[in-house]
């Protein structure tokens, strides 16, 4: 399991796929001892993992983003920790520090290809300054004969014709050989929970959502939401963490059980009922214990819908 500490943070970026351009809620964000309080109450209850990418906005443009990655880094019962980030703020220290962490993952998105791509799909013209920080950290790691293995690259962009002589296809080469991985995501095609307008249609809603076990979302207030990636509003609620123990909102007597066992029969409630971002749940990943009872009915649902 993962939790994202989940924060709404300003961004350099206006993409056409983000519900910031509609500028519907306030930023939030953890100070730090806060953000330090939430993780000992998931370590203690048992979660390990955390995502650090903001709900919207850019988790290197939080002022105390260093101090809360080296907590994790040093924290003994943190297993990994990871972020996805637009690459842009001007932080080389940043930048020179990546080849060293030892459970944290660097997700960048490539929002484009070109110029043209980038513009398009971001709505700013900042594909210099994408490209500068990738060389910059390509040419540090080179010097400093340190591998890149903790980047892992996330392809973002509309599939328009691509520039073959393009000048990033040579940076994610080089990226590559220094060890970096990378995925494909469709991003760019998501309705954030039908709350921005897409063609896409997404895969068939067939049982539970992954993003609803391992996407758990915690705000700084404590309020929980089951996914952390397009709940806004927060119409997946499922209590407050500050109020009610980690036990007792994953029981299987809670909305967390209500809203996972809705699932499984086929009852998508809240912004699942229009979202394109379903992706299957992986039976054997499930950790929570009551919900293991159920794998065999979660797999004969599965084979009849
Ligand atoms: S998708 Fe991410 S990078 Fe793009 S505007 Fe939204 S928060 Fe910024
Ligand atoms: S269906 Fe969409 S909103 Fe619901 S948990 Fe999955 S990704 Fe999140």
């Amino acid at each position: 399991m993962q939790i994202n500490l989940t924060q709404v943070l300003p961004c350099h970026l206006k993409c056409s796929f983000c519900v910031s351009k509609k500028n519907l809620i306030p930023k939030t964000r953890y100070d730090l001892e806060n953000f330090i309080t939430v993780v000992d109450i998931c370590t203690k209850y048992g979660i390990y993992n955390f995502d650090l990418t903001p709900h919207i906005g850019e988790f290197l443009l939080d002022e105390q983003f260093m101090s809360k990655m080296l907590f994790l880094e040093s924290n003994k019962k943190v297993k990994t920790w990871n972020f996805v980030t637009n690459f842009l703020p001007d932080n080389p220290a940043f930048y020179i520090l990546i080849p060293e962490f030892s459970k944290g993952t660097i997700n960048i998105s490539i929002y484009g290809l070109s110029q043209k791509q980038y513009i398009e799909t971001t709505g700013k013209d900042m594909f210099s300054k994408f490209c500068n920080n990738l060389w910059f950290t390509i040419t540090k790691a080179e010097e400093l004969k340190k591998k890149l293995k903790t980047i892992n690259l996330y392809t973002r962009y509309n599939n328009s014709p691509l520039d073959s002589e393009s000048y990033i296809i040579f940076l994610l080469d080089e990226l590559k050989k220094l060890g970096a991985t990378e995925d494909i995501t469709e991003i760019h095609n998501k309705n954030w929970g039908g709350l921005i307008e897409s063609d896409f249609i997404g895969k068939e809603k067939n049982g539970i959502c992954q993003h609803s076990i391992c996407d758990n979302g915690i705000f700084p207030n404590g309020d929980m939401t089951l996914c952390n990636c397009w709940d806004t509003f927060k119409t997946l609620s499922l209590g407050n963490i500050f109020n009610k123990s980690l036990k007792s909102i994953y029981s299987e007597n809670s909305k967390f059980g209500e809203l996972i066992k809705g699932q499984m029969f086929g009852k998508y409630t809240g912004i699942c009922e229009k979202c394109n971002d379903f992706e299957l749940v992986d039976i054997n990943s499930i950790e929570i214990d009551w919900l293991k009872k159920y794998k065999k009915i979660i797999k004969q649902t599965r084979e009849q819908r």
